[in-house]
């Protein structure tokens, strides 16, 4: 039998811990690094849900791969017996002739997704929360809800470590330095060498490969918890729910169902800045947004809000996300740029991390993300 190959992980964060996983579970001797540990809340995970969709409204493209980490978002939750992500649906809502509209109506019909289209007289009978507004109609996507991120993160990391992973908390990464017969990781600690490292530092890619050929735009993304000023706001069922416009956002009721969490897309997002120092205080300007979009479309939210919380994401020029290898280093995959839509993907990400660590290729649909041939800035 072959000798196990020496892969690195380095960033064991939303991609990271899956990768980690992905990779232990395929036999590789795993060694992860993070500059703080598993479930933090310093970088682009936390705030307790994410979103999870099987109808994409960005590129239908990404249906397969969504499949593919669906499948395994059930192994995970079966290999270790937690409730990592819960199905109540995600109910899209706009303008009908909206693009993202016509995208979710594609991924649907290209694959056979599980879904309800409701016009305004059900939209309103269903979900009276929202203020609907002519010419609105909506997609009810069954096979979708929130997954719980620190959860989710720290099972993952624990269920590689159960299969033989080593993960250095509270070590970040100097130096990744490419060397004939593999790559060598440099911490403070000193330096080891691998076979293969996968690097998956999120909102701090610019600062470890800092000549990196594209650019990672680093926003600091604001979400806002809001209660509701009626004991009946969240209903019965009350699905994770997306507006398309005229400002594009969303909202995920909190597990505990005492609060929803709002939060915005990409163009309202201010630069982060360096990750190391990121400004975490929101000011009350920040929040105008939030109080408009509120009484416009949910007026029976408290507009002051509960919690603030502030974190990161790197964002590609096309929202596409890089992922393969590093130019002028084969032997490091690189995954980053996930642009506000990771999290779903993240199982299938670590997947195909570990495809490219040990075979070099993988048989997923990844083209259309990889790093080769790349032309974007
Ligand atoms: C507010 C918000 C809401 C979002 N909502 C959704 C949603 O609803 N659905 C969805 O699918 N996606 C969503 N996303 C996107 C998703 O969360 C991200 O795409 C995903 O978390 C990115 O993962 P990552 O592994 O690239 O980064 P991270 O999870 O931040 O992981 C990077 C890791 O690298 C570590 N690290 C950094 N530098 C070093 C170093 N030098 N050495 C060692 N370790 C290092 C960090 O400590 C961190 O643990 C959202 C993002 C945000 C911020």
């Amino acid at each position: 039998m072959p000798a196990s190959k020496r892969v690195a992980v380095v960033g064991v964060g939303t991609m990271g811990s899956q990768a980690a996983w992905r990779l232990a579970a395929r036999g590789a001797e795993v060694v992860g690094y993070d500059r703080f540990a598993p479930g933090h809340d310093r970088g682009a995970a936390g705030g307790e849900t994410r979103i999870f969709r099987s109808a994409h409204f960005e590129d239908s493209r990404y249906v397969p791969l969504l499949q593919h980490a669906d499948t395994l978002w059930e192994r995970l939750q079966e290999e270790t017996g937690r409730e990592l992500r819960r199905l109540t649906g995600c109910l899209l809502m706009g303008p009908t002739e909206h693009h993202q509209m016509a995208t979710v109506l594609e991924s649907i019909a290209e694959h056979g997704l599980d879904h309800e289209v409701l016009d305004v007289d059900a939209l309103a009978k269903r979900f009276p929360q929202f203020r609907i507004e002519d010419g609105d109609a909506a997609v009810l996507d069954r096979h979708a809800g929130f997954i719980r991120p620190e959860l989710t993160i720290q099972t993952a990391a624990r269920r590689a470590e159960e299969l033989g992973a080593v993960i250095h908390r509270y070590t970040p990464v100097r130096e990744i330095v490419p060397v004939a017969n593999g790559v060598e990781i440099r911490t403070d600690a000193g330096s080891e060498h691998f076979d293969t490292a996968v690097v998956t530092v999120g909102p701090w890619v610019n600062n470890l490969l800092p000549d990196l050929p594209w650019e990672v735009d680093i926003r600091r993304l604001i979400s806002a918890w809001y209660v509701p000023t009626t004991d009946t706001w969240f209903g019965e069922e009350l699905p994770a729910f997306i507006r398309t416009a005229p400002t594009h956002c969303y909202g995920l009721p909190s597990p505990d169902g005492v609060s929803v969490k709002l939060g915005l897309s990409r163009a309202l997002h201010r630069p982060a800045g360096d990750p190391n120092h990121l400004d975490r205080t929101v000011e009350p300007e920040e929040l105008e947004i939030f109080t408009e979009l509120i009484g416009r479309h949910m007026p029976d939210l408290n507009p002051d809000p509960v919690r603030l919380s502030v974190y990161m994401e790197g964002y590609t020029e096309s929202s596409r996300p890089l992922v393969g290898p590093l130019p002028g280093a084969e032997n490091v995959v690189l995954l980053a740029g996930f642009s506000g839509h990771g999290f779903k993907l993240s199982p299938a990400f670590g997947d195909i991390a570990a495809d490219l660590a040990l075979d070099g290729t993988s048989p997923r649909p990844v083209d259309f993300l990889s790093t080769l041939d790349r032309t974007e800035a």
